[in-house]
């Protein structure tokens, strides 16, 4: 049986560890990569968009990266829709008896990671319903950084094998092997991209305050839509069913528009006392809240701290 990777793949979330690891690999101090895969959800952030195309336009098609973005249709469209089977999102339940509640998340599964699954099986020549004969895999790297290691996964089908080559770098500013995500910034304002966003969903119910925040006061028109969403899915069309309960974006359980947003959570409070690095921790007290939805080790899931009360 092969143990060598047919394809070495990046699974590009267009976060600050991936867009590091693209960067890297087009300088050629990673191996050289045969494609990027990007799973779009349809509702991310322009400012992703942009720094995707851009990500294509100056890193990946110089190198000779092909950027495949794939996607299994729009998630704030399927939301809404009734007829659509959706994946739930993971909303803050409201229950009819005034107990608190969270529906099941498996929007990540479905939007993102099934569709790379999809796009790593053709690559390999065997689209699904295709058997991949057994010794065929690629090689997938994921960014993940030392400070999050716990997140790294082996990947759960025989055709792909993840690797987190972040973990093995060296150069880092402790001189401890593996890059921090501190250490990732640095190297991104050094390339000029520092202004990676965070990948998620714009009405993603893991956001933090700080990330409301940022999306009411910088990015207007995306938090209109995020606000008219919330309005939408009150009585559960987020399900595809009807709720017994209500729906809601925020954690407060409150309509967005009305949430207290601008309250500092003990999460944000945290990063303040904590940080130590000049601009790049500005970044982060800007950002305040984990990194996005990485379709392999979703971030998103600590938006809601023990002591992070609304
Ligand atoms: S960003 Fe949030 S809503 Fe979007 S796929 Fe990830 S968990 Fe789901």
């Amino acid at each position: 049986m092969s143990t060598t990777a047919a394809l070495r793949i990046l699974s590009l979330g267009a976060g600050v560890q991936s867009t590091t690891l693209l960067l890297l690999a087009a300088e050629g101090r990673l191996p050289r990569l045969d494609a990027a895969i990007f799973s779009d959800t349809g509702w991310e952030p322009a400012a992703v968009y942009a720094h995707l195309d851009r990500l294509e336009r100056e890193v990946a098609r110089p190198a000779g990266i092909p950027i495949y973005r794939v996607s299994a249709g729009n998630i704030r469209d399927d939301a809404l829709n009734p007829e659509h089977r959706f994946a739930s999102m993971p909303l803050f339940i409201k229950n009819q008896d005034g107990g608190d509640g969270m529906t099941r998340r498996q929007c990540s599964n479905e939007y993102k990671v099934k569709p790379i699954k999809a796009k790593v099986r053709e690559l390999l020549g065997c689209p699904h319903p295709t058997p991949v004969p057994r010794g065929l895999f690629v090689e997938q790297w994921i960014g993940i950084s030392r400070d999050e290691f716990g997140r790294a996964r082996d990947a759960d089908v025989q055709y792909m094998r993840n690797a987190f080559p972040l973990l093995d770098l060296t150069g880092g500013a402790d001189g401890m092997t593996g890059w921090t995500r501190d250490d990732c910034l640095r190297y991104l304002r050094a390339q000029g991209f520092e202004s990676t966003p965070k990948s998620a969903c714009i009405g993603c119910p893991f956001h933090g305050n700080a990330q409301w925040r940022r999306m009411r006061d910088k990015h207007p028109e995306e938090w209109a839509d995020a606000v008219a969403f919330d309005a939408s899915i009150r009585r559960g069309n987020a399900n595809g069913k009807p709720l017994l309960g209500e729906a809601y974006l925020h954690r407060s359980r409150l309509p967005l528009d009305q949430a207290p947003i601008d309250r500092v959570t003990a999460h944000e409070w945290g990063k303040q006392q904590t940080d130590i690095f000049g601009q790049i921790a500005d970044i982060e007290l800007e950002e305040g809240d984990p990194d996005g939805c990485s379709p392999w080790a979703c971030r998103s899931g600590r938006a809601v701290e023990p002591g992070d009360a609304a």
